[in-house]
Formats: structure tokens, sequence, C-alpha cells
């Protein structure tokens, strides 16, 4: 069974890019051009992993990992933020509210499925997914 990866962007041109890059590699992508629909849409699709953009119209990123880490079932899915923000404090507000991870725009490909397999590879694995990536670490 592939591992299901939910695809949260608004931008028509990035959902496509993710999704043929996931699928690529793989995974059984779904995509959400509306974000009002990404929590209904996590319910009926169960993924593995839900990929976030942080910029949003109607409702931000933020506000959607926040309702999704809320929520007894969705909460233990890893969450990975993409986000034109680059700043620290945005990093840290991006990690506060629950993503497990973060790819700044404009996207690095190679990073991007990089950072998603590490995620799916924590899934399989033990705690390793509650340790951040040093490479990410905001300190640095
Ligand atoms: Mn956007």
């Amino acid at each position: 069974m592939p591992k299901r990866v939910l695809v949260v962007e608004d931008n028509e041109l990035n959902l496509k890019l993710f999704c043929d890059l996931l699928r690529a590699h793989g995974y059984e992508a779904e995509p959400v051009r509306d974000g009002r629909e990404a929590v209904p849409a996590a319910r009926r699709f169960g993924p593995d992993l839900v990929i976030m953009d942080v910029q949003l119209p109607h409702v931000t990123g933020f506000e959607l990992i926040g309702q999704m880490q809320a929520d007894p079932v969705l909460g233990r899915i890893p969450i990975m933020a993409v986000t034109a923000y680059s700043s620290h404090e945005d990093e840290e507000r991006i990690r506060a509210a629950g993503a497990r991870s973060y790819v700044a725009k404009p996207i690095s490909l190679a990073r991007f499925i990089e950072q998603v397999e590490k995620l799916m590879a924590a899934l399989d694995g033990d705690d390793a997914a509650k340790t951040p990536d040093p490479g990410e670490d905001p300190a640095r």
C-alpha cells in the first residue's frame, strides 16, 4: 500500500508540482485547493502525512494545523508546512502551531522530497518523529 499524502495548496502550479513529485516517488497524493476543505478531506482520505501551505485564502495554514492538532485522530498525522515566510519568528510560529517540518518557498524539490521521506521513515520507526531535524534548528 502506497503511503498517502494530503496536499493543501491554493496555488495550482505548486499543487500540481507537489502532487506530481510525490507520485513520482511512489506516494498517493490527494490535492486540496480550498483550505476550508482540508479537515473534511483529511478525515475522508486518511493521509499518512499532510503538506500544508501556510498562505491560503479564507483560512490560514496556522489555523488548519491547530484544528488538526486538536483532533484526536487527525492530531496524530505529521504535518509539513510549506511557506514563503523565512524569518526565525515565522519558523518558530509554524513549529509552535504543531507542524513537524517546514520547507520554505521557493521550493527546492530535492529538499521537499527529502523532508517527506524523513517524516515517512519516522512514521515506521519510533520517537524519531518527535526529534527536531537538526538542519531546521532555529538556533542555527
Ligand atoms: Mn498559498
